[in-house]
């Protein structure tokens, strides 16, 4: 089948949930049996999300091949359960890259190189390269940012142009539908005039889709319909809901697939995506909780809480929790507190789990240790996220091996004990200040040991994750480690690198220096994650 492809933009705010609505849209084709893959297009000038700060931006995405991207490409692979590239996110500073560097090489023939054209038609040249490459009927494209925006324009026009050329293309705008509280009534304004936007802009959308906190109503869908040029019927709601994966069902019972399809001139199946649809319902019928504590610090913006920063994290603990029939209740701890005031480590026994994700930088690290080292001796399940395995290796190694000021050289560079260090070629790359797209990224294969947890849950003696940080634990400190217990389970292929450590006598206290969180699928939880909710329920139990 020749590609067909969904535009999906969004007005009225930004953070209205544009990923989960394209994701869900993608979830809902995949189901009727195409081929879907989605591509995020992002206005900012950075070449990649690599070099964002979490609390400004969200989580760092990392792909397969070693992409860092924006947090949305996470939902894609999470709905369509389908693993997505580094070139399916395209920013506005690659874009321009490409188009300088094509100019300099001559390759624009000696013409005058302009925004426009130039820069929509290296926008269209990426997004059909995706499309040819991964030979998908369905290319969703999210825009991001907001409809209005300066910095959307060229993307919007390249969506324009796009239309002419391949035909089969709709327009998705997601809007929000404010509630004002006292008013206490279902406002269309700010999406209407995010509608006209899109106009001047070249772009009648064919579908709405109405967020807001309760479902959109027929005096609503007629105002729409009146003033914005779109049929009562193709607009749709999206209200709140408790569990994001439940979307794609509430834009199925609405009909918005075969509406989709039927536009496409496609046949519309009944009864399918039964593996979805049962999580679901499972999910709702689950009755038992397990504490999780994630201990941080991405967390706090202004006076708000920011949980992007760990949705990943967040999203593997719940598909592990839901694949143990549990429910998993996270709360965040802030490490500083256990610095300031060291009695306050005793609330860590009403967890069932703890789990020190990734991080950088030096705040809140002695906390952190102290959390690890309570969870060692109170037998909590542990499970550590790359830096969460080099805080582990610290803490073994003051508290077990007796290296009293063991460190990784990230925060204490004259430590004798540096049992996290940087390596050589890693150094270089910081000494030269190329920060961007240079740490070690991507999948890369471990071998576990045969008598492991890790290899038991893998199910294998090999795994493959996805990695992104520069330091590593010390080849120098592998042995001590090791005779003094701490089982170095998983290991590179050269043996030279730690990328899996467990406590053969403890419950669950397994850590990795990848990011396990990057392949945890609804349907599919990552194996650690799983084996960390498991041992969490057992300690409910007790
Ligand atoms: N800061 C640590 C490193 O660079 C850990 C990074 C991470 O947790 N992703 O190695």
């Amino acid at each position: 089948m020749k590609a067909k492809f969904i535009v999906v933009t969004g007005g009225v705010l930004s953070g209205l949930g544009k990923g989960v609505v394209t994701s869900s849209i993608g979830n809902l084709l995949k189901a009727q049996g195409y081929k879907v893959t989605a591509i995020k297009l992002d206005p900012y000038i950075n070449v990649d999300a690599g070099t964002m700060r979490p609390t400004e931006h969200g989580e760092v995405w990392v792909t397969e091949d070693g992409g860092e991207t924006d947090q949305d490409l996470g939902n894609y692979e999470r709905f369509l359960d389908t693993n997505v590239m580094k070139n399916h996110s395209i920013t506005t500073g690659q874009v321009y890259n490409t188009v300088i560097q094509k100019e300099r090489n001559l390759e624009y023939n000696g013409q005058c190189v302009e925004v426009i054209p130039h820069i929509p038609l290296e926008i269209k040249r990426r997004i059909l390269e995706v499309t040819k490459q991964t030979q998908a009927d369905f290319v969703l494209l999210e825009v991001g940012g907001t409809v209005g925006d300066y910095q959307s324009i060229l993307y919007l026009e390249a969506m324009r142009a796009l239309k002419r050329e391949l035909k089969d293309l709709l327009y998705v705008h997601v809007v929000y539908l404010p509630v004002p509280g006292n008013i206490g009534e279902m406002k269309t304004k700010p999406a209407q005039h995010s509608i006209r936007f899109l106009n001047e802009a070249g772009i009648q959308p064919d579908y709405i889709i109405a967020r807001s906190t309760k479902p959109i109503d027929d005096t609503r869908r007629e105002k729409f319909s009146f003033l914005c040029n779109v049929d009562t019927s193709s607009v749709f709601a999206a209200p709140d809901v408790d569990n994001i994966y439940r979307i794609p069902l509430v834009f199925e019972q609405q009909g918005l697939d075969k509406h989709i399809l039927n536009k496409f001139g496609l046949r519309y199946k009944k009864n399918k995506n039964k593996l979805w649809k049962s999580l679901i319902k499972k999910i709702n019928m689950l009755k038992q909780e397990v504490n999780i504590g994630i201990i941080g610090k991405y967390f706090d913006v202004g006076d708000f809480t920011l949980e992007d920063s760990y949705i990943s994290v967040i999203e593997a603990v719940k598909h592990a929790a839901w694949a143990n029939n549990v429910k998993a209740k996270i709360q965040w701890i802030n490490a500083k507190d256990f610095e300031k005031d060291p009695k306050k480590i005793e609330t860590l026994q009403q967890y069932h789990g703890l789990i020190v994700p990734g991080g950088f930088g030096s705040s809140g690290v002695e906390g952190k240790i102290k959390a690890v080292q309570y969870a060692r001796e109170h037998k909590i399940p542990y499970l550590g996220l790359c830096y969460g395995l080099q805080m582990a290796v610290i803490e073994f190694a003051r508290n077990v091996c007796g290296l009293k000021d063991a460190h990784t050289t990230e925060f204490n560079p004259h430590t004798k004990n540096p049992v996290v260090i940087i390596l050589e070629g890693q150094k270089k790359l910081l000494e030269q200040k190329q920060y961007g797209a240079s740490m070690r990224l991507g999948t890369y294969e471990a071998l576990l040991k045969k008598e492991s947890m890790v290899s038991k849950l893998y199910k294998s003696s090999h795994a493959k994750e996805r990695h992104r940080h520069r330091y590593e634990v010390n080849p120098e400190y592998h042995s001590t480690l090791e005779q003094h217990g701490l089982m170095l389970s998983g290991m590179s292929p050269d043996g030279k690198l730690v990328e899996y450590i467990e406590l053969p006598h403890h419950p669950f206290f397994v850590a990795t220096q990848a990011h396990p969180e990057f392949t945890s699928r609804p349907l599919r939880p990552n194996p650690l994650f799983f084996g960390f909710l498991e041992a969490a329920k057992k300690k409910l139990k007790e």
